[in-house]
């Protein structure tokens, strides 16, 4: 057994040999796996082997194009069957909001050329005669899926690592992870130690025990799944082809041809987590006792779909633990605080997955930066909040409406309230319908006769007026929003400001009391986070982010700021709360509560101060996303409702209102003000967010400054245009393909309905020379093409005078 590697990967199931396979191919071959058992032993070698298309994230689809690829041509390359199936698969619609959701993905695929239908039931009955089509009024038909053997398919994967040169050590258990000072590790097995720089951790079901070996609470619970494989049929055996795969999402099953019988698989309501206490030491590779009582009523709907299944034999029946995280998607990129440590685990669906997210992996190692946006995989988009109680209800939630509809305005609730402020309460009274981001509950927008009830749906639903309202009054008055998610973070000592320099993008703000909107960049050039700043000295800096990124840029922020003792970094997060102020009145509501000048000469806009509110020290930033008069108060959460009340009751005879994030989002579009997440990702740099005005290059260098100049040198394949939508009741999601003449020419990254300008907007990545101003494009909304035409600046005051007002 080898002593040393580059990179040591733990667990030989279909994600760990994936990785091995693409750092070999990357040309990383001093790199090892170790398996404590036979390779798939985990949850890969019982797995139904489906590999669908059918995904909501338009990125986690570009992966699973990918492993269907891979699979497809793996064994012409390694010489080992794959077992791969291409017969496509068909979901059927029964309503209106399905056959909405399937035109929605419809029109997503056509972002990565991914062939994708929508098709009646004429043609479903064609491509599976043996479906009793009640109540179906259309399908869904991705030809380019199927299934594969996953055991076949992860050894191709693993003789083609072999083959290039990796290592793979079976029968080895990982025992411990130890880091030594110089950040690199100490890999423990049963058979011997080897010292490594970076560490997979790809152990499948049992990733939350091997990343404990680490100090690392990974949140990760498994669910029991089941399948049925029938006998031999006749009519299957009459066909004289194979069928596609068949899923049924109102009955919860997945179906397909296994030799001449059927496998089919349900997801049950009442799902049930598995080992939440520690896997029993003897569970190898084994299957869990079968309970079919609990899937018997969809076995039944099933029957009715498919009535051959009445008469059909069991012939196996399988159950085993399926890894599931809080959002049910996996966990691929750098484990929260630990250098060199990866994770490559917690798939639900890691036959399909695989194959992909090994090969983002390993690119992700290799180059240092992700070769996709991949936030919505990063291990780090959850945080301490994400207890195992937290994680077992959400996974049984996940679990449940697997096939269900997650409808944009529909917030589930389990696992909630995780992180409340103190105001929470009394924002509840006054009406707020919270929605959860990295555990915070944030008011989305307010019901004023205390009816919260809202539709699900794609259109603009029961929210939509009082969204509007909200809106009217912060443009017209002034509104109060919580939004003490903010992550915060506070950068000091002798050597911040210089370190910050190297950061941004945008210049540090020069002179203390101002503050800067800034990317930070990536060595590629690309957006890592974007963060608003404030110099309250030369050696005292205060930053904010996105609530959700607040694991994701303390990372950052901690591995690229000096460690030479000069900078010191703290997380404030959870110390202060912010509420924000903003509207024409605002100016009015503070003064009352302040001894301080709010006037435009003593206090301008983007500038920022230490003052006193109603008695509680405040750090007031004269700025905000809404594009107003107005202030974003920071302030220690012990002094927050004391804080709210003061500025409730002096805002009460200018008719302040509350708002929520809904609200915030129309205004922010009218501004046209780009989002982290959307139009700021780890696929697109400032230039081509047309936020040139934020990048200062001269006499300077930064983080990503050589690539950013090279690329704009190159030109971009596109550019963030504008656009008015011609749209009367439901926006642009994000991802709604853009057309020029019928041409693909584009693609959303954010879409909603500007209250105040009285339209449709989206902002959108559009290829040149589309993006002219003038220009008329389409974008596919639920099916339809609507017209949209790009239009020069924000629709609502380009001119910045209201926030200086
Ligand atoms: C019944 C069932 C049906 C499914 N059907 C599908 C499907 O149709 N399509 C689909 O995409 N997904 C399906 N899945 C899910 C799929 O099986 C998993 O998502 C996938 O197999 C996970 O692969 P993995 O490599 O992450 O984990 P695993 O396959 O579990 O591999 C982890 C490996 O780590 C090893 N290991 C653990 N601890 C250590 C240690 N300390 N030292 C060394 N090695 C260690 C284990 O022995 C194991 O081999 C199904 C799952 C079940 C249970």
């Amino acid at each position: 057994m080898k002593t040393h590697a580059r990179v040591v990967i733990i667990g030989g199931g279909i994600a760990g040999c994936s990785a091995l396979y693409h750092l070999v191919k990357l040309g990383w071959t001093d790199v090892v796996l170790v398996e404590r058992n036979e390779l798939t032993a985990g949850s890969t070698w019982h797995a139904a082997g489906n590999t669908p298309h059918f995904e909501v994230s338009l990125n986690m689809t570009r992966i699973q194009k990918y492993s269907t690829e891979l699979y497809g041509r793996l064994e012409a390359e390694t010489g080992q069957a794959t077992g791969f199936h291409k017969v496509g698969s068909i979901r059927i619609a029964q309503d209106k909001d399905r056959l909405e959701q399937f035109r929605i993905l419809e029109s997503q695929a056509k972002n990565i050329g991914l062939p994708f239908h929508v098709i009646g039931p004429d043609e479903i009955k064609k491509h599976m005669p043996i479906v009793a089509l009640d109540g179906v009024i259309a399908g869904a038909y991705t030809s380019e899926d199927g299934y594969v053997d996953p055991s076949s398919c992860t050894q191709a994967m693993a003789k083609g690592a072999r083959d290039g040169g990796a290592q793979i050590y079976r029968k080895t258990r990982v025992i411990g992870t130890t880091q030594k000072p110089d950040g690199s590790w100490i890999v423990e097995t049963d058979k011997g130690t080897i010292a490594c720089e970076i560490v997979v951790n790809a152990a499948g079901t049992w990733a939350r025990d091997v990343a404990k070996l680490a100090g690392l609470d990974l949140p990760i619970v498994s669910m029991e799944h089941q399948y049925l494989v029938t006998e031999a049929l006749d009519e299957v055996k009459a066909l004289g082809r194979e069928l596609p795969l068949l899923r049924d999402p109102d009955a919860s099953f997945y179906l397909r041809q296994e030799g001449m019988g059927i496998l089919y698989g349900p997801y049950e309501a009442d799902g049930k987590p598995w080992a939440v206490d520690g896997i029993p030491e003897q569970f190898g590779q084994d299957l869990l006792p079968n309970d079919l009582d609990r899937i018997e009523y969809i076995v039944e709907m099933a029957t009715k779909r498919v009535p051959i299944l009445a008469k059909a034999g069991i012939k196996r029946t399988v159950n085993g633990p399926i890894p599931h995280t809080p959002d049910g998607g996996p966990l691929i990129g750098p484990a929260p605080g630990l250098r060199n440590y990866w994770c490559l685990n917690g798939f639900s669906v890691g036959i399909a997955q695989g194959g992909g997210a090994g090969k983002a992996l390993a690119e992700w190692i290799v180059e240092g930066e992700p070769p996709m946006e991949m936030f919505e995989f990063d291990p780090r988009r959850f945080g301490p909040y994400a207890t195992l109680d937290f994680t077992v209800d959400r996974a049984c939630e996940i679990y449940k409406y697997m096939y269900a509809i997650w409808y944009p305005n529909d917030e589930k609730p389990a696992g909630r309230p995780a992180k409340t402020t103190p105001i929470y309460e009394r924002l509840k009274t006054a009406g707020a319908v919270f929605e959860a981001r990295f555990g915070w509950e944030r008011a989305a927008w307010f019901a004023p006769h205390g009816n919260t009830h809202e539709t699900p749906s794609y259109r603009r639903a029961e929210s939509f007026p009082h969204v509007a309202a909200e809106c009217r009054a912060v443009r017209e008055r002034a509104g109060l929003l919580d939004l003490s998610g903010f992550s915060k973070f506070e950068i000091t000592g002798p050597g911040a400001l210089a370190a910050l320099d190297r950061l941004c993008a945008n210049r540090p703000p020069q002179k203390d009391g101002a503050i800067a909107l800034t990317q930070l960049l990536t060595p590629k050039g690309k957006i890592e986070t974007e963060a608003t700043l404030v110099r309250w000295s030369a050696e005292r800096f205060y930053a904010m982010t996105a609530a959700v990124a607040q694991l994701h840029d303390l990372d950052w922020l901690q591995r690229h700021l000096p460690a030479d003792g000069r900078v010191h970094l703290a997380d404030v997060t959870l110390r202060d709360g912010c509420l924000i102020l903003a509207g024409p009145k605002s100016r009015d509501i503070l003064s009352k509560l302040t001894r301080t000048d709010l006037s435009n000469a003593r206090f301008p806009w983007l500038a920022a101060r230490e003052i006193e509110v109603a008695g509680v020290p405040v750090r007031a930033l004269r700025c905000n996303y809404v594009g107003e008069l107005g202030w974003e108060l920071h302030h220690n959460f012990v002094h927050q409702t004391r804080l709210y009340d003061a500025l409730m009751a002096a805002g009460a005879p200018m008719d302040l209102a509350h708002f929520g994030t809904r609200a915030m989002n129309s205004m922010r579009l009218e501004k046209a003000y780009r989002a982290w997440g959307t139009e700021l990702t780890a696929e697109t740099d400032p230039y081509e967010a047309g936020l040139e005005r934020l990048v200062k290059s001269e006499g300077r260098d930064f983080i990503g400054k050589a690539a950013l100049e090279a690329a704009r040198a190159k030109g971009h394949k596109w550019r963030l245009a504008i656009l008015k939508v011609d749209a009367p009741d439901a926006d642009a999601p994000t991802n709604a393909p853009v057309f020029a003449n019928g041409a693909y020419a584009g693609v959303v990254s954010s879409g909603g309905y500007g209250h105040t300008v009285g339209t449709s907007i989206a902002l959108a990545f559009v290829m040149p020379p589309h993006d002219k101003v003038g220009t008329t494009l389409e974008v596919d909304i639920l099916g339809e093409r609507r017209k949209a035409v790009v239009v020069a600046d924000a629709l609502y005051d380009p001119e910045n005078r209201r926030p200086r007002m």
